[in-house]
């Protein structure tokens, strides 16, 4: 199979819209406000633009994106590390098989039991499987039955109800008992689309193959597991040139199989230990340039969600999240155990180094005061409104019928179970005023019963 990234096309692309008149460049923001998403060579123009203003301007537009699709809600979910052991190499990664310095490990499912236990206390509804690839220890066998144990896993305050994945690709058999363990969305990212970086990055293991990892979504649609993510590493190499072949990702996918990624993620390398290149990134990415690609992701692809992680810190995170990230993780940990395990010894064998460090709470109230309303909600997934069919509803701005009134009650019931005096004060004024936003009478009323009820009591509703 040939790659589908049509490398010249973009090289072509980059160097035609050095210098694009700033007439043209408002036209593209216009339409990027109207949410028609953005071709190619628009995508590549913002991309290039370097003047103050109109950056800026890009970004006010992709925050009106994020607001009319998105709302004030923002999802909440956190990793879950099943193992630290890796047959791989690549070279920013921790997990590294060479790295033989840190500890290395593979939860049992008791302490996976222990791990989920903990993150449901922490207020969890939505977990991120997280592993190496290891295929004699933390095979499909292995992640069937650790998932299994996941959503067995109950509390006093409930349980986890959605699963979403990011391991090693499998065969479309190995895709298939995956969807029938009743994930969410699988993760892969691709890393870097440039063949060449690709394969110094990723020296041997099963991953230095750059086509079946860039075919792995296919081969999981094909299986039947409609919302897929992807994302690139962004730091191995020009941050341009990786946006555009991932906008090029996502016409692959909508092409072949009628819906584009669930989810695009973000990640930028952060240290990581026994790895120099993590510390010295051949193109790190400003804190300017990444806010700028959000800014422009969100322009192109409005209606897919984007995904930050705890590797960068609070205070750009959250600025981050007022010009496109959807899904952000809290209180994160790296490595196996992380959670439950009552040293910090492991800190150093994470596979790597964390930006943000506050607690689920802390992130919670930070964002509550930026005006977010943080949601747990799994609905969508649990009534089947997935793939092809989430993006029908999504499309037309119908996902606000379900996801405001969805996020208020979730947050209600974060608020009862987990909110501390505070919190619960300021959060009561953001459900008030959100509820007041919904236009649809019956939607309103409908919301406020269910909210009378989670308030008596009720826990897990949804619509
Ligand atoms: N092992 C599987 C794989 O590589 O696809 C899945 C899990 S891997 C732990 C998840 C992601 O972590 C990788 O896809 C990579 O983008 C990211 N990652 C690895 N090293 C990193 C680093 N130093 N900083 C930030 N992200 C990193
Ligand atoms: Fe292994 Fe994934 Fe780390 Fe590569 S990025 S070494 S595959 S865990």
């Amino acid at each position: 199979m040939d790659s589908f990234i049509p490398v010249e096309k973009i090289n072509t692309l980059l160097k035609r819209t050095r210098d694009v008149p700033l007439r043209d460049i408002n036209s593209i923001i216009q339409k990027g406000i109207s949410l028609k998403g953005l071709e190619l060579e628009e995508a590549a123009a913002l991309l290039q633009c370097t003047d103050k203003e109109k950056v800026n301007e890009i970004y006010c537009a992709a925050g009106s994106v994020k607001e009319s699709v998105y709302g004030k809600r923002l999802v909440l979910f956190a990793p879950l590390y099943l193992s630290s052991t890796c047959i791989n190499s690549c070279l920013y990664c921790g997990f590294r098989r060479e790295n033989r310095v840190a500890e290395r490990n593979v939860l049992t499912y008791e302490e996976v039991a222990l791990e989920t236990e903990v993150l449901i206390r922490d207020g969890h509804k939505r977990l991120l499987l997280v592993a190496g690839e290891d295929p004699a220890r933390c095979g499909i066998d292995y992640i069937e039955r650790a998932i299994e144990v996941i959503y067995g896993t109950r509390t006093e305050v409930g349980g986890i109800k959605r699963v979403n994945i990011n391991v090693a690709p499998m065969s479309v058999k190995g895709f298939q008992r995956l969807k029938s363990t009743g994930i969410g969305t699988y993760q892969l990212f691709q890393e870097t689309y440039h063949q060449p970086t690709y394969r110094r990055f990723h020296p041997a293991g099963p991953k230095s193959d750059y086509i079946t990892r860039l075919f792995a979504l296919d081969c999981a649609q094909e299986a039947g597991i409609d919302d897929v993510g992807m994302g690139v590493l962004f730091g191995l190499y020009d941050y341009r040139f990786e946006t555009l072949a991932l906008l090029c990702h996502v016409r692959h996918l909508e092409g072949e199989f009628g819906v584009g990624p669930h989810t695009i993620s973000v990640p930028r390398i952060e240290p990581a230990s026994n790895s120099p290149i993590s510390k010295h990134p051949p193109y790190k990415v400003s804190d300017e340039s990444f806010k700028k690609l959000v800014a422009i992701l969100r322009l192109a692809v409005p209606y897919t969600g984007m995904i930050l992680s705890t590797r960068e810190d609070a205070i750009f995170r959250d600025e981050l999240l007022n010009i496109g990230i959807s899904q952000i993780s809290a209180n994160s940990k790296t490595y196996p155990g992380g959670y439950s395990r009552k040293d910090n010894s492991g800190n150093s064998s994470g596979q790597f180094l964390l930006g943000d460090k506050r607690t689920t709470s802390e992130v919670i109230n930070d964002i509550s005061r930026h005006g977010f309303t943080p949601s747990f909600c799994t609905a969508c997934y649990r009534v089947g409104r997935t793939g092809r069919e989430f993006m029908d509803y999504a499309k037309p701005g119908q996902i606000q019928r379900f996801c405001l009134p969805n996020s208020l009650l979730t947050f209600k019931e974060y608020l009862l179970d987990f909110g501390a005096d505070n919190l619960q004060k300021a959060g009561e004024a953001i459900i008030r005023e959100q509820l007041a936003s919904i236009k649809d009478q019956k939607i309103r009323s409908a919301t406020k019963k269910k909210l009378k009820e989670v308030e008596e009591g009720g826990r897990d509703m949804y619509f």
